[in-house]
């Protein structure tokens, strides 16, 4: 590659020489030419030879237009450079003809400076034909030849020591043609190596820059969907409000995420759950007004999206519609078709925060509204969400503290035979006066307990409330009387309740089975983990009862299979039985299944005297509720027994 390069260069450097070489040789022509005329003004032989030279000259002339008008001396450099050279030999031998042609030519007077004509004619060749030897050589060799030769010929002694010198002339001009032109293309070698390395330098350099391009794309782009990622997100929202804040404009942020991508994810696959989520972002990208938009996958199945622009406040709903209907349209997954879904949360800065982190926040709470609101919906933010999720924190972060200094409590609801007006049992209930929050409605405090992975501490306090009561009932004449203790379905999932409960029973030397545990219909449809969860319970003999039996479904198969011992009525049911057909109906036929399985069965939300006497006349053992008394503390129930009990000789007295 170098190699032709170096002829291009040496073919262009004698064709830039070639006009001055040109004129030279045809002045000097000239001059010869007129020494040629003085020493024998009637030969005519001159004027050939002159018009050889001169048209040796144009030759080449035409020659070196021909070569730069066809680019050859690019194309075909070592082409180029041996038309040169053969013209400079064309022109050489003109040269050396003339010692021959001329008639009795001798090495003294007038022919000895047509001689010196030869030889420096000949020598500036050379020189001029620096870079590429045959060029200069050409011309020269057959000049040098000649006047060697001629001068041998003369045969006497100075032409001999002449002609001896023109061959040592020869031999230096040989040798420095030859130096001169390695130096010439060593020169052009270090020149093409400099640029060359310029080259790579600047293709190294260029190729850096490539990489940081594809690397901050990297950075900045969700791989799977090729939307802005988390990272470019929160710039994105950092940038959009402080140009908001200096514009004095408003700003959207939507947080989505869609209903029943876990549902796809579990049961087709991450690859099918992967094709959602990408099918997903092409709608968001393609199908909705993203001009002034920045459309983000935070991770998951949870996207988002920054609206600035004209009208954000305006364009927000618009666009949460938008992607509701994007959400709404079915998805094709590997053949088949998916009803998906999506829930959006909007929240507007400035309206409903100051900075970027508590604008996501917001959007954040308002999606979960929606998704509690039922899914496949939008929703803004709404101040009080703010004001419900500082509630939240603040249960949350005093829940362990509470339970730890028995703030949270137990309090106890009597179980009434509605028969007879024994009391039969109690149920706990979890109580919590938050000193500044007032009264904490059990399921919160439940939840809370959960979030901070306190539930056992939870339901072992409450369960050892409930051992301490069973150690007192005896005392108060009640010594059959149960306490039930409610589990919520998802405690199950996280530690086991049999140890629990064995430990706290055995702590208190209790018969297990005055110790209910209440579970909900969730839990009994939960085979694999309750499930096992439940027959150690009734192994270690505490007695199972099925709370707000009819609120949800239970399965039948379940029940046998657990051998529970009580079902208690859901009050759903119960409230307003009196004046409810339909309701006595429904209690009436559940009473009869409690029947045919040996189940007890208790009607809870026992509120009017109707409403007793109608549970009485369909069959129902047992009523739980306001009528017989409300949930009291610890401290109050040999009192409420002793009163009750008092009550009782009284109307049996009066009676
Ligand atoms: P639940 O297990 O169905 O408890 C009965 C709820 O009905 C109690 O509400 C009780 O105060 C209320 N109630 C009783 N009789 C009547 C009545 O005649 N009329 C009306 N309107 N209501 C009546 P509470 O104490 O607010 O508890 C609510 C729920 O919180 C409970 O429903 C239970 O699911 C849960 N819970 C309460 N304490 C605990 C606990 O210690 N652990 C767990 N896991 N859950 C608990
Ligand atoms: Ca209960
Ligand atoms: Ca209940």
């Amino acid at each position: 590659m170098h190699e032709d390069q170096v002829r291009r260069i040496q073919a262009a450097t004698l064709l830039h020489r070639l006009p001055s070489t040109l004129a030279t040789n045809f002045i000097v022509s000239l001059s010869a030419f007129a020494l040629a005329l003085m020493r024998a003004p009637s030969d005519t032989t001159a004027i050939w030879w002159l018009c050889a030279a001169v048209a040796m000259l144009l030759v080449r002339s035409v020659s070196r237009y021909a070569l730069l008008w066809t680019k050859q001396a690019e194309t075909r450099p070592t082409w180029a450079l041996m038309l040169i050279s053969l013209g400079a030999g064309g022109s050489g031998l003109v040269w050396a003809s003339l010692p021959f042609i001329l008639d009795d030519f001798s090495a003294y007077g007038i022919d000895g400076g047509l001689y010196l004509m030869i030889l420096g004619v000949s020598t500036g060749a050379v020189m001029m034909g620096v870079g590429f030897r045959w060029n200069g050589l050409a011309f020269s060799l057959p000049c040098h030849l000649s006047v060697a030769t001629s001068l041998a010929l003369q045969e006497d002694m100075v032409s001999l020591i002449l002609a001896f010198n023109v061959v040592a002339l020869t031999v230096i001009l040989l040798r420095s043609a030859v130096t001169s032109e390695s130096i010439f293309v060593e020169s052009i070698h270090r020149k093409l190596e400099a640029t060359a390395m310029t080259e790579s330098l600047q293709a190294a350099n260029s190729d850096i820059l490539d990489a940081n391009a594809r690397l901050e794309l990297l950075a900045n782009c969700d791989p799977l969907t090729g939307l802005a990622n988390r990272a470019a997100f929160n710039t994105a929202l950092c940038d959009g409000i402080q140009q908001a804040a200096k514009n004095g404009q408003k700003l959207s942020l939507l947080v989505i995420d869609l209903d029943r991508f876990k549902h796809v994810n579990d049961t087709m696959g991450h690859k099918i759950g992967d094709e959602l989520l990408t099918e997903f972002a092409n709608r968001l990208r393609n199908h909705l007004p993203t001009d002034h938009a920045v459309v983000a996958r935070l991770g998951g199945d949870e996207f988002a999206i920054i609206v600035s622009g004209r009208d954000p406040a305006a364009e927000g709903p618009r666009m949460a519609e938008a992607v509701l209907r994007q959400g709404r349209k079915p998805f094709v997954l590997n053949g088949q078709t998916c009803m998906v879904g999506t829930s959006v949360g909007l929240a507007i800065y400035p309206d409903h925060a100051a900075s970027a982190d508590e604008l996501f926040v917001s959007a954040d709470m308002a999606l979960y509204r929606s998704k509690d609101q039922g899914r496949g919906r939008w929703r803004k933010f709404d101040p009080k969400l703010r004001a419900a999720a500082e509630r939240q924190r603040q249960i949350e972060a005093d829940v362990l503290p509470a339970i730890e200094r028995g703030q949270v409590e137990a309090w106890f609801q009597p179980q009434v035979s509605l028969d007879t007006q024994r009391v039969t049992g109690f149920e706990a209930l979890v109580r919590w006066h938050h000193p500044t929050l007032g009264f904490i409605a059990p399921p919160e405090i439940v939840a809370a307990a959960h979030a901070v992975h306190q539930s056992e501490r939870l339901t072992a306090a409450i369960a050892d409330a409930s051992c301490r009561l069973l150690l007192d009932l005896p005392g108060l004449g009640l010594p059959e009387a149960t306490v039930a203790v409610n589990v919520s379905p998802r405690e199950f999932a996280l530690y086991s309740v049999a140890d629990l409960l064995d430990a706290t029973v055995a702590r208190h030397a209790i018969d297990p089975k005055l110790l209910e545990v209440e579970i909900t219909e969730e839990a009994l449809l939960d085979t694999v983990i309750a499930g096992e969860q439940l027959k150690r319970l009734e192994q270690s003999g505490f007695a199972l009862a099925v709370d707000d039996f009819g609120a949800g479904h239970s399965s039948l198969t379940r029940l046998i299979d657990l051998k529970v011992d009580r079902l208690k009525i859901d009050r759903g049911i119960i409230t307003h039985i009196a004046s409810s057909q339909r309701n006595q109906a429904i209690v009436s036929a559940l009473i009869r299944l409690g029947d045919a399985l040996s189940m007890e069965m208790l009607a809870e939300g026992v509120e009017t005297e109707a409403d007793a006497e109608a549970l009485r006349t369909l069959g129902c053992a047992l009523g739980q509720g306001y009528l017989f008394a409300r949930p009291m503390p610890f401290e109050r129930i040999a009192g409420w027994v002793a009163e009750r009990q008092e009550k009782k000789t009284r109307t049996r007295l009066t009676g």
